[in-house]
């Protein structure tokens, strides 16, 4: 089955996106692969860590991407290179881990004790390489692979996946192993698996590829505490299924839309769906972050609570879930065009994802939460570090495409794609100073006039004052995906100019004790006040929500005051530094 997005190729990312991008391709890219960890558990087995093994294919699907959009030769020897050691280092049998042979999937098939699994957050107790995290490197491995391949086609790679999925079925498959016994979460880290071998079978069009992934989901749901699939069905909460590991979750929620693409099964797509929104309405804070916290029904800090247990200060989001709630987004707009989706995938980038990432281009946090006085940066070699480019370079590569003939422009944010013959050749340019503001041009910079169907969306949170065509104004029409569309004959010079401005919305977030607090939003763009110590007061404690935004004041530079106090609210950010914090959450009445 056939998706309808299909992204045109971006040529220049400028402004903000393109300053981010710059800070991960120049700097930790090469910081990474450079430092040798990439590599030297596959060469020197065992690894030094449990999910080592990850960050190679991590780093080969973000480079790859950052490769399509730039075509620099020294990336594409690098990648060149890591593939082929990597593939040098795989086994007869198929096995292309970082451990030891007496720890391996095949020889550790399922978790004996608990005590033989490392736990998702704790690391430390590195006694021995104990098992769980081996078919995680073998879901990254071919995740990696497979998209490196798709650049570079080359055979030999996908018969070294072939051979790892091989041997995962030998183990795994029909009336063998169970899957979700094995590693952390009951299961739930394992069988993110699915996506990977979904891809796979798209490469090759093997069936048994498809029937693997098919049983993996049937195993997920014969254990009673995963069964994530049908609790998203009956509209069920995500703080059980795997006990609520957003990360893995939501990569599960992955797995079945690609499942969905194979198959066409609507139940699939209807689970990832209901899981979005499950996810957006309660776990969702304005930043874009999805907000976690240790409770005495869940296993640690990375694990989906209920909404009475949000409180501000002992929340926090972990970086891999921006990424993975980022290409949930993605993949969802991907098969239907709703341009919900793109919105929070852009609030999640721009506020969230983008506040772990340190300006020295080489740092990010593991963590981060809406209310701190500082972020903990580190250039540590850790998951949340290797998974944020991941969700840059997908976003930065489904910036303008193509929807049902319409020409779909995704963003106002700066930047240019090519355009193919049925939209006139040549190129299309957004000029804009997004995320600062809504207003953008977009110039057609074609090689011949061509009519056809030309949709936008607006960011979250604005609101479209003109929309005119060379100086003539239009009058669009809104479609059933969000999206702003009119037809016209599109010639070489046509600037259409996309008058638009920034709302700004308030959010009550109840949580625990039933207690409230309000957070606000101009845009898409999350605001903070920029505090370097744990503030002890509670300013807005006795105003309800509406009271406290009616006091907000504009400034030229974004930014507001809070009227009668020296409270600044500005682009959450402007706040995220080694030395400074936001404080986005206040409580309210
Ligand atoms: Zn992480």
């Amino acid at each position: 089955m056939n998706t309808r997005w299909r992204p045109l190729k971006t040529t220049t990312v400028t402004g903000l996106q393109g300053e981010r991008l710059g800070l991960w391709r120049n700097h930790r890219l090469w910081f990474i692969a450079e430092s040798g960890y990439l590599i030297d558990g596959f060469e020197c087995r065992p690894g030094v860590h449990p999910w080592q093994g990850e960050h190679l294919g991590k780093w080969l699907h973000a480079a790859t991407l950052a490769y399509q959009m730039t075509g620099d030769e020294r990336l594409e020897e690098s990648m060149r290179s890591f593939v082929e050691r990597l593939l040098a280092t795989q086994d007869p049998d198929g096995y292309l881990g970082t451990y030891a042979a007496d720890c391996t999937f095949m020889a550790m098939p399922e978790n004996s004790s608990v005590d033989a699994v490392h736990d998702d957050m704790d690391a430390s107790k590195r006694k021995k390489l104990h098992g769980g995290w081996d078919t995680w490197t073998h879901r990254y491995n071919l995740y990696g692979l497979l998209t490196y391949e798709r650049a570079f086609p080359d055979e030999r790679i996908v018969d070294a996946c072939r051979r790892m999925a091989d041997l995962l079925i030998e183990v795994y498959g029909e009336e063998k192993y169970d899957l979700t016994e094995y590693g952390t979460r009951k299961g739930i880290s394992a069988t993110t698996l699915i996506e990977s071998i979904v891809m796979l079978h798209e490469r090759t069009q093997d069936q048994k590829y498809l029937d693997f992934a098919e049983h993996i989901v049937n195993l997920m749901e014969g254990n009673p505490a995963l069964k994530l699939m049908s609790i998203m069905l009956q509209g069920g909460a995500v703080v059980h299924p795997g006990e609520g590991k957003g990360y893995q979750l939501m990569a599960n929620l992955l797995g079945f839309i690609t499942l969905h693409r194979c198959t066409g099964r609507t139940d699939y797509l209807d689970a990832a769906i209901n899981g979005w929104r499950e996810i957006k309405e309660k776990h969702i804070l304005v930043t874009g972050g999805s907000w976690s916290r240790k409770t005495d029904y869940n296993a640690n800090c990375e694990c989906f609570a209920h909404v009475e247990d949000f409180d501000p200060q002992k929340v926090s989001v972990e970086g891999c879930c921006d990424t993975t709630w980022i290409q949930l987004c993605l993949h969802l707009f991907e098969i239907t065009g709703e341009s919900k989706y793109i919105d929070e995938a852009e609030v999640t980038l721009y506020n969230s994802l983008y506040g772990h990432q340190h300006a020295d281009g080489v740092k990010w946090c593991y963590y981060t939460a809406p209310n701190q006085a500082k972020l903990p940066y580190s250039d540590k070699i850790q998951c949340c570090h290797s998974s944020m480019p991941r969700a840059m370079e997908m976003v930065a590569a489904n910036l303008v495409g193509q929807f049902d003939g319409h020409l779909t422009i995704a963003t106002l944010s700066p930047c240019s794609a090519e355009l193919t013959e049925r939209f006139g050749g040549g190129r299309l340019v957004v000029k804009s100073g997004f995320p600062k503001n809504a207003s953008a041009e977009i110039h057609f910079e074609t090689e011949c006039s061509q009519s056809f169907v030309c949709e936008f969306r607006l960011p979250a949170g604005t609101v479209l004052n003109t929309l005119s065509v060379n100086g003539e104004t239009i009058q669009p029409t809104r479609n059933d995906r969000g999206f702003y569309e009119f037809k016209r004959l599109w010639q070489n010079g046509d600037v259409l100019k996309v008058d638009a401005e920034f709302e700004l919305h308030s959010h009550v977030q109840s949580g625990e004790n039933g207690k409230h607090w309000v957070a606000f939003s101009c845009g898409p763009n999350a605001l903070a006040q920029k505090i370097t110590t744990a503030p002890t007061d509670e300013p807005f404690a006795e105003l309800s929500a509406e009271e406290v935004l009616r006091k907000l004041r504009p400034s030229a530079d974004g930014s507001f005051l809070v009227q009668g106090t020296d409270i600044l609210l500005m682009p959450f950010l402007r706040t995220c530094t080694e030395e400074s914090g936001p404080r986005t959450y206040w409580r309210c009445k």
